[in-house]
């Protein structure tokens, strides 16, 4: 490890001691790694920074007390003002392939300020994005604003809620500082939980290194860090290649099945840990359409919604590549073995996909021989009609849900929904169910409420002026996803009345 520099005495930590220390259980294993890996960096300084957003469940789950502190000493500590004694924050070094073209990167704008380890044991790294310029901050000005930071915590949150791997936001600080984008905006940092902040990106540095040694380190603490089952196994870096692959494949299933695009799935966006992270241009489908892309950037679409699992696939070759020197010797051999761990992603995909959609559609696996042989083409040919009919994404399921006052003419009154809903009927009740058990089961299964664009704009744009009421609502009912919000999901369920066609995502760099 390289020394860290002595933090200034004002910069440290030090809440009041009645409070103790709040359920800290910090832990440094990150900076053990070779010192190519990471950049000392202190957060820069906020003027005023004010504590927006704080998640208490999350706080509770990782077994802090930090609603004990008050709000001005929980805005120092997620602004970066302060800072964790003998743990010096840090920017990660890492490289990745930027719409298919490779470029060496790094925490540009963040910090991991901790790792963090829980009751059960979970380490998590606790990082503050936006807190300011780091070694490898390029152009940028390591600023982050309050309106994309916002976007995070409640997309993320909303994807926790629907049982998808992602990081958390366990933060918003505004700084009291502007940032400079197209137009002056209020700044803000986010403390963002994650279960590491690994990267496919992290491999792709390590592997450009001359020295093989510091893959290894890596690749070692990779996997004791995220599949310590691995660990001693003869074969283990082949098998640590594939068990990304499986979890990723799951991890693509589980985003199709809710209509999310994530819009910027470069390899630097890609975590060792299967979870979701990077929310920058991100957004859930109205109409379902395969070639639907939001994000203004990605103008050839090539992370357009039907694309993810293909450009997963091609993240973990990129992945695959990285592995070679560990998994064999013999290059030839290395080779030929990483490729046949890559052509292994779209089957998991396909696989984890039918069990996804199958409990969407309250189809049981485990029936008599034959019943469930169609289930695929079940599945595909709900989709297909949903595109040509550009129905709603989420409201289509909802219809087979059997909810009242949705749905008339474009579902009950057409003839290819209604052939396609008795075939359904006909799988519910092979399997021994009536069809209303089996619109219950759908009914489960199926969110009544996603953060909608319309929806999440309408949300931002109240907390730009300075009312967070909305904002606080909406990411209540974000999170009871399942459950109508009062009986009446209305107000959050369904599409906008203009489709939205014209709805843009941006970075918010
Ligand atoms: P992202 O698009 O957020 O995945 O970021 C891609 C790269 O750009 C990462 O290395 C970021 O740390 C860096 N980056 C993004 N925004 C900024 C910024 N405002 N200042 C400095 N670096 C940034
Ligand atoms: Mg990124």
């Amino acid at each position: 490890m390289v020394q860290a520099p002595a933090i200034p005495r004002h910069r440290l930590w030090s809440p009041p001691e009645n409070l103790g220390n709040l359920g800290w259980n910090l832990e440094r294993t990150y900076s053990a790694l070779p010192e190519e890996f990471y950049q000392w960096a202190l957060p820069e300084f906020s003027a005023e920074p004010r504590l927006i957003q704080f998640n208490r469940s999350l706080a509770e789950s990782l077994g802090l007390k930090l609603e004990r502190a008050p709000a001005e000493i929980l805005a120092h500590l997620f602004s970066g003002n302060q800072v964790f004694a003998d743990h010096h924050p840090l920017a990660q070094a890492y490289a990745g392939h930027q719409f298919g073209g490779f470029t060496m990167l790094g925490d540009g704008r963040a910090v991991l300020l901790a790792e963090h380890r829980d009751r059960q044991g979970r380490l998590w790294d606790v990082q503050l994005k936006g807190s300011g310029r780091t070694q490898f901050s390029r152009h940028g000005d390591g600023r982050a604003a309050l309106g994309p930071m916002l976007r995070e915590y409640l997309i993320s949150e909303a994807m926790a809620a629907l049982g998808i791997p992602t990081t958390r936001c366990l933060a918003v600080v505004a700084t009291g500082q502007t940032v400079m984008r197209e137009r002056a905006l209020p700044g803000a940092v986010l403390t963002r939980v994650a279960s590491s902040h690994l990267r496919v990106g992290t491999f792709e540095f390590a592997a450009r290194l001359p020295q093989l040694d510091r893959l290894t380190a890596l690749a070692d603490y990779a996997v004791a860090r995220h599949y310590p089952e691995l660990l001693g196994g003869a074969d283990k870096y082949f098998e640590f290649l594939r068990a990304v692959i499986r979890c990723q494949a799951r991890l693509v299933a589980l985003w199709m099945s809710v209509g999310f695009i994530h819009g910027v799935l470069n390899t630097d966006n890609v975590s060792i840990a299967a979870e979701t992270i990077d929310y920058g241009p991100c957004a859930f489908m109205n109409a379902f359409d395969p070639a639907k892309v939001f994000s203004s950037i990605d103008t050839m679409g090539r992370y357009a919604y039907g694309n993810q699992p293909q450009i997963t696939a091609w993240n973990m070759a990129r992945f695959a590549e990285t592995l070679l020197p560990l998994i064999s010797t013999d290059r030839q051999e290395a080779i030929e073995r990483a490729t046949g761990a890559v052509h292994e992603f779209l089957p998991r995909y396909v696989e984890a996909r039918l069990e996804i959609f199958r409990l969407k559609l309250g189809l049981r696996a485990d029936v008599a021989d034959g019943v469930a042989a169609d289930d695929q083409q079940l599945i595909d040919d709900l989709l297909s009609w949903m595109q040509e009919a550009k129905a709603d994404f989420m409201t289509t399921f909802r219809v087979i849900a059997g909810d009242v006052g949705i749905g008339e003419c474009l579902y009950w009154e057409n003839i290819q929904f209604n052939q396609w809903y008795e075939r359904w009927k006909r799988r519910i009740e092979q399997q021994g169910m009536s069809t209303v058990e089996g619109a219950a089961a759908v009914g489960r299964a199926n969110p009544v409420v996603i953060p909608r664009n319309h929806r999440v704009e309408e949300v931002l744009a109240a907390a730009g002026v300075g009312d967070l009421q909305p904002f606080e609502n909406f990411l209540q009912t974000l999170r009871n996803p399942f459950q109508p919000p009062d009986g009446e999901p209305a107000d959050y369920g369904p599409p906008p009345a203009e489709a939205d066609r014209c709805y843009r995502t941006f970075c918010g760099t």
